[in-house]
């Protein structure tokens, strides 16, 4: 029997998954659950879909499935982030769980030796792979009830002040729902005008919008009820009534964020950024479950997420 998310651990992951083919056959089951489909014509019906049989002599490779309505084979890998890669999918299996499964994420270079990867790129691919499967996540309702906006800057060495100083760092605003999910985002300049767009993307009309004082945030629109918490006067939390005014769960997330920046990427340019904002925003959407409904929940991303990383060849990180 296959481990349900609650006991997948680094463990069960390492003993129960130890061959390719076992590993495979956990990815079926995650990605085809309820059926096969098929990858090229998405047809499902499973009469029309077969196995082919492992023949060594012929070169047939195991977990080959035929489809006979548009005559192509297919693997669990065709049409995912796996597709292509030459790391064995037990390694993969792993490299999932430990991203899923750190607070602060993962550098590049500890997957590299802890799963014994030939080379520092070959590893940066893969974490880059993950995150950017996580980069576009099923989920794509708008957040609303309350949400808690604010943006903070990264990266960048610090030169003089004001804005020249500024201008190295990437800065990143982050929406959060209370009790519910996160998207964060990388903005060109932190204007009132990209705030308010950010904002208007994302927030369902109606919905209560908590802010700093930041003058950036004086002209959203109407449809919103902004209250913003005046940081500027030594105000953190402001009751209204049985309503609470204040950003710490977006701050909170932001200094997990900031530490992960700081104690294991390093440097992190502004083109990657996004991916590793996917990254702890994953975490932090599932961060109620356990470490392994956070990988299930990542790996059921990885369809559809073909990706010939060739823009990602050029800077690595
Ligand atoms: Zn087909």
């Amino acid at each position: 029997m296959l481990p349900t998310p609650e006991d997948l651990t680094l463990d069960e992951i390492a003993s129960r998954f130890s061959t390719d083919e076992s590993a495979r056959r956990y990815l079926e089951e995650i990605r085809w659950g309820h059926g096969v489909v098929c990858p090229h014509c998405k047809a499902a019906t499973q009469k029309l879909i077969w196995k082919i049989k492992e023949n060594r002599a012929k070169k047939i490779r195991a977990g080959l499935y035929h489809c006979s309505v548009c005559d192509k084979q297919f693997t669990v890998t065709v049409g995912t982030i796996f597709e292509d890669s030459h790391i064995p999918l037990r390694k993969w299996l792993v490299a999932w769980y430990l991203l899923c499964s750190s607070k602060k994420g993962i550098s590049s270079l500890q997957i590299q030796r802890m799963l014994g990867l030939g080379s520092y790129r070959t590893a940066l691919f893969m974490m880059h792979r993950i995150r950017y499967a996580l980069s576009h996540p099923a989920f794509t309702g708008m957040l609303k009830g309350t949400v808690e906006v604010d943006e903070i800057y990264l990266g960048g060495k610090q030169k003089g002040h004001g804005y020249k100083s500024l201008s190295k760092k990437s800065c990143v605003v982050s929406l959060v729902e209370r009790g519910g999910k996160a998207r964060s985002l990388v903005l060109d300049r932190v204007t009132g005008q990209n705030l308010r767009n950010a904002i208007m993307e994302h927030v369902q009309d109606g919905s209560v919008v908590v802010t700093d004082d930041y003058f950036g945030y004086r002209t959203l629109p109407k449809i919103f009820k902004h209250k913003p918490v005046k940081h500027s006067a030594a105000e953190y939390v402001r009751k209204e009534k049985d309503f609470k005014v204040h950003t710490n769960t977006v701050e909170s997330k932001f200094s997990l964020l900031r530490r992960g920046m700081i104690g294991t990427f390093h440097q992190v340019s502004k083109k990657h950024l996004p991916l590793y904002l996917a990254e702890f925003d994953h975490r932090f959407n599932h961060r109620k479950n356990t470490d392994g409904e956070r990988t299930i929940a990542a790996l059921k991303c990885a369809e559809g997420k073909r990706l010939t990383l060739k823009p990602l060849k050029r800077s690595a990180a």
